[in-house]
């Protein structure tokens, strides 16, 4: 366990470093750390300014870019009462805002104030992810699932694990497993649409959460012919299903497909369309639809993070725009687009100056109807930019 506030190492930060604290920020980068001698990795810690003022407790990484993640701005005199009272917070917080949802996001890193921990509901199992060493200690892991199963009461707990960030974290390989219980497939119910869960399968951890208020804000606008790029397990393309004539839902992913068919089973009606699901590359098949003259009524574009990093910034807005663009040309006047972005590096400014951009070469108009972000079930930290990445904007086409 971290040691007591009183033989706590210290982290120094240059004055650049201390003005982001200072500012609400939590993280500090490695070239901003003037000295950290002595702190082990993972461990809790001291931090001060240049001149050795305290600026609060942190949790220290000795290989990530992030060096240091702020979870106090005094001493730290409990630490695993501290991660107890913060699991308490981040469930007091849901059960105010979540509506409609057996699934959501439960903890949510540096927004619930415990920075490096995700953990996701599906119905009666959790799913959790640990992305820095300092959550990733065995006394601070036992802590926080004895209060996750205290509070919560899960079937079962499955760790899901991204290699890279263990990499990156220099931490040993781990296994995606079941970290308690036996149970790792369910059914979860969104806004009274089911779909599948595997717990131990998929990507993220198994469905974008993130995207549950945008469907069914989308599917209030859906209708007619409905297209859904980059599908996935159905999310938006099931939420239409009451709503419009027909639907057709392209994803690259073959496995993705097979659980979207199993999730349309379970939600069947009489007087639903069948969803045609087409397994393809989005770029060739727009494209191909685009000159076969194929006219739609409701179009999402839910792609991939284009942008990974600053870097790809201007090709990422290329693809959106290339994407975009042909949406726009194939929706019918008085059609609704929907189109995300999850892109942190592409703000809503850049994201919504693409689409007028594209919309001015469609030769359409584009009246926004909804400029929206992530489900609130994953809180925007303001003085935290980078918890803000999800963008949806719903647009009215002439
Ligand atoms: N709309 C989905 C989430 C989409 S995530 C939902 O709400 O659940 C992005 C999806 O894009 C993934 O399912 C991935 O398989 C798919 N994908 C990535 N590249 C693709 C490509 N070039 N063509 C088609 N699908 C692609």
């Amino acid at each position: 366990m971290p040691k007591s506030p009183s033989t706590l190492p210290t982290v120094k930060v240059s004055p650049r470093g201390a003005s982001r604290l200072k500012a609400g920020h939590v993280w500090v980068y490695r070239s901003d750390i003037l000295s950290a001698s002595d702190v082990p990795p993972g461990s809790l810690t001291a931090v001060t300014d240049q001149r050795g003022k305290p600026l609060g407790t942190a949790l220290y990484s000795s290989s990530s870019q992030i060096a240091i993640r702020m979870i106090a701005d005094e001493p730290v005199k409990d630490f695993p009462a501290l991660l107890r009272e913060r699991v308490v917070a981040a469930l007091a917080y849901r059960e105010k805002i979540v509506r409609d949802t057996d699934a959501y996001r439960v903890i949510f890193s540096e927004a619930d104030f415990l920075p490096g921990l995700i953990v996701d509901r599906y119905n009666d199992i959790l799913s959790i992810q640990i992305l820095t060493q300092a959550m990733d200690a065995d006394p601070v892991r036992q802590i926080l699932i004895s209060e996750l199963t205290e509070r919560l009461h899960p079937a079962s707990i499955v760790e899901r694990v991204d290699p890279r960030v263990r990499e990156l974290e220099t931490l040993p390989p781990r296994e995606s497993a079941l970290l308690q219980g036996d149970k790792h497939s369910t059914i979860i119910t969104m806004n009274g649409v089911q779909f599948h869960h595997d717990a131990l399968a998929g990507q993220k951890t198994g469905a974008f959460l993130d995207q549950r208020e945008n469907y069914a804000a989308a599917a209030s606008y859906a209708h007619g012919d409905a297209l859904d790029v980059f599908c996935y397990q159905g999310g938006f393309a099931l939420h239409f299903l009451p709503r419009c004539a027909s639907v057709t839902a392209v994803d690259s992913s073959r496995p993705a497909l097979e659980i979207a068919d199993q999730n349309a089973a379970l939600n069947r009606r009489e007087k639903h369309p069948e969803i045609e699901w087409i397994e393809a590359n989005a770029f060739d098949l727009l494209k191909d639809y685009a000159t076969s003259n194929r006219r739609y009524d409701t179009v999402v574009l839910d792609p991939p993070a284009f942008a990974k990093t600053k870097r790809d910034l201007a090709a990422a807005l290329r693809g959106y725009k290339e994407l975009n663009l042909r949406a726009l040309k194939m929706l019918r006047p008085g059609g609704i687009l929907v189109s995300c972005s999850c892109s942190y590096h592409i703000s809503s400014f850049n994201f919504l100056e693409m689409l007028a951009s594209a919309a001015l070469d469609a030769r359409r108009s584009l009246r926004l109807i909804e400029v929206r972000g992530q489900a609130k079930d994953h809180p925007i930290l303001l003085s935290v930019p980078e918890t803000a990445y999800l963008k949806c904007v719903i647009a009215y086409v002439t």
